[in-house]
C-alpha cells in the first residue's frame, strides 16, 4: 500500500480523495495555488505545497511543478481527481518514469479513449454497441454525404478530439450537411489543435446512460450499474441518478455484463465510465471516460462501496475488495451538483460565502469544500458542493430530497438550489420522465 499520495486537484474533489486517504492510513500532500491557500483540503492535508499562481496553467496543469511537489514530500503517488490533469497520457506517463504511480489507468489506455474515433472503434471490437455511422475520419464532403445518406438524416459532426461538448454540429437534411461539415473542422481545429470529425447519427430523444467500470489491474472487470444523467444544461450534466429511471433488471445486466466483459479484455486498470446514448431500448456507445466522475457518490450511495478506496488498492497492485457478484444495488440515489451561479442565467456568481449551513439526517452527503467565510476564487469553475440523497426507492429518495434542499443555506452569493427546488417539484422529474433535450426546454419556458 501507499505510504503518502498527492492529490493533484482543489474543490470538493481533492476533499473526497484527501478522507479516503486517511480513512487508509495514508499520509495526504495537497498541491495548491495561491488562490487556495485558505481552501478546506489545504487545511486538513498532513503536507501542502504551493505549485504556483491562480490560472490553472501555472499551478493544477504545470506538470513540472507537481512532480517536483513529490519529490519533495516523498510521494509514492498521485491522485489526479477528475479535470486537470486526470486524463492526461503525458502525465500518467512522466509520473511513471518518476516511479511514482499514478492513481488510474495506463498512459495507453487514457490515450484510446481520448482519441474519440480510435475510442468508438475499439468499443466496437470489444463488442460494445456503438452509434451508427463512420468508421473513421471524415474529410471529403462526398463520403459524408454517402455516409449520411446511409445512415438517414438527422446526423451529427463530432470532433474526434472533442470534449465539454464543443465541436459538434447537426445536419438535418443533405442541404446542411456541407456547411455543418465546414463549421464542425473549423470549430475543432481552433478549439483541440486537431479538425478531425466523424459522423453519427442524431438521436432525437436518448438519455444519458453510463455505465460505472473498473478493471482490478489483474485482467479482470467488474461494472457498478449504471447512473442516469440525462439533465443537462449545455452538455452538462445537473442532476444525476442511480439507477437509471428507464432500465429494468434485465437491461441493467446485460449492459453491465458487456462492459464488464471489455474491461476485462482491453486489460483496463482502475476506475472507468462507458457513457451511452439510450433510445428505444438500446444503447449506443459516445465515449469513454478514464478517471473518477464528478457524480460518482450516487453508485457508492446504492453500492455501499468507496469508489476511492478501490481506485487505491487497484493502483497499489492489491485488487478490488469485491466481486461482480458482491456488486448488489440498494434503494436509488440522487445527486444535485450545486454551482455558484445564477439560478436561472447561470451567470457565475464568485465572492464571499457569508453563511454556509448543509443538510444532515439519514440518507443525507455533502460533498463540498467551502464554509462560512470562506471567499470563492472567480478562476476555477463553479462547482461548489454535491447534495447527494440516498432513500430506500425513488420516492423516498425525492421526498428527502425535497426536505434537505429545503434545508440547504448558502448566504452571500447566488446558487443553482433555487433550480433544484423547483425540478423536484416538478411532474415529469417525478415520474424519471425526461431526455437529454429536457432541461434545456424547461428552462426555455421559464424564461
Ligand atoms: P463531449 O466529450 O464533448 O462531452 P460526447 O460525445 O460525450 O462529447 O457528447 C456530449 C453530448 O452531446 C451527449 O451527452 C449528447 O447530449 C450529445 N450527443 C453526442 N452524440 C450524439 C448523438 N449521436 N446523437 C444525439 N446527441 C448526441
Amino acid at each position: 500500500m501507499f505510504q503518502k499520495i498527492l492529490i493533484a486537484n482543489r474543490g470538493e474533489i481533492a476533499l473526497r480523495v484527501l478522507r479516503a486517504c486517511k480513512e487508509l492510513g495514508i499520509q495526504t500532500v495537497v498541491v495548491h495555488s495561491t488562490a487556495d491557500a485558505d481552501a478546506m483540503h489545504v487545511r486538513l492535508a498532513d503536507e501542502s505545497v504551493c505549485i504556483g499562481p491562480p490560472p490553472s496553467r501555472d499551478s493544477y496543469l504545470n506538470i513540472h511543478q507537481i512532480v517536483a511537489a513529490c519529490e519533495i514530500t516523498g510521494a509514492d503517488a498521485v491522485h489526479p481527481g477528475y479535470g486537470f490533469l486526470s486524463e492526461n497520457a503525458k502525465f500518467a506517463d512522466i509520473l511513471a518514469a518518476h516511479n511514482i504511480t499514478f492513481i488510474g489507468p495506463s498512459g495507453d489506455h487514457i490515450r484510446i479513449m481520448g482519441d474519440k474515433i480510435e475510442a468508438k472503434r475499439t468499443a466496437k471490437r470489444l463488442g460494445i454497441p456503438v452509434v451508427p455511422g463512420s468508421d473513421g475520419a471524415v474529410t471529403e464532403e462526398k463520403e459524408a454525404r454517402r455516409i449520411a445518406a446511409e445512415i438517414g438524416y438527422p446526423v451529427i459532426i463530432k470532433a474526434s478530439a472533442g470534449g465539454g461538448g464543443r465541436g459538434m454540429k447537426v445536419a438535418h437534411a443533405e442541404a446542411d450537411l456541407q456547411i455543418a461539415l465546414q463549421t464542425a473542422r473549423s470549430e475543432a481545429g481552433a478549439a483541440f489543435g486537431d479538425d478531425a470529425v466523424y459522423i453519427e447519427k442524431y438521436l432525437e430523444k436518448p438519455r444519458h446512460i453510463e455505465v460505472q467500470v473498473f478493471g482490478d489491474g489483474f485482467g479482470g472487470g467488474v461494472h457498478f450499474g449504471e447512473r442516469d444523467c440525462s439533465l443537462q444544461r449545455r452538455h452538462q450534466k445537473v442532476w444525476e441518478e442511480a439507477n437509471s429511471p428507464a432500465l429494468n433488471a434485465e437491461e441493467r445486466s446485460r449492459i453491465g455484463g458487456i462492459c464488464a466483459k471489455a474491461i476485462a479484455d482491453l486489460g483496463y486498470s482502475g476506475a472507468g465510465t462507458i457513457e451511452f446514448l439510450y433510445e428505444n431500448g438500446e444503447f449506443y456507445f459516445i465515449e469513454m471516460n478514464t478517471r473518477l466522475q464528478v457524480e460518482h457518490p450516487v453508485t457508492e450511495a446504492i453500492t455501499g462501496i468507496d469508489l476511492v478506496h478501490e481506485q487505491i488498492r487497484v493502483a497499489s497492485g492489491g485488487g478490488l475488495s469485491v466481486k461482480q457478484e458482491d456488486i448488489k444495488f440498494n434503494g436509488h440515489a440522487i445527486e444535485c451538483r450545486i454551482n455558484a451561479e445564477d439560478p436561472r442565467t447561470f451567470t457565475p456568481s464568485p465572492g464571499t460565502i457569508t453563511h454556509f449551513h448543509t443538510p444532515g439526517g439519514l440518507g443525507i452527503r455533502v460533498d463540498s469544500g467551502v464554509y462560512s467565510g470562506y471567499k470563492i476564487p472567480p478562476y476555477y469553475d463553479s462547482l461548489i458542493g454535491k447534495l447527494i440523497v440516498h432513500g430506500r426507492n425513488r420516492v423516498e429518495c425525492m421526498m428527502r430530497l425535497r426536505r434537505a434542499l429545503d434545508e440547504f443555506v448558502v448566504d452571500g452569493i447566488k446558487t443553482t438550489l433555487p433550480l433544484f427546488r423547483d425540478l423536484v417539484g416538478n411532474a415529469d422529474i417525478a415520474n424519471g420522465d425526461y431526455d437529454i433535450h429536457w432541461l434545456e426546454k424547461y428552462l426555455a419556458k421559464g424564461e
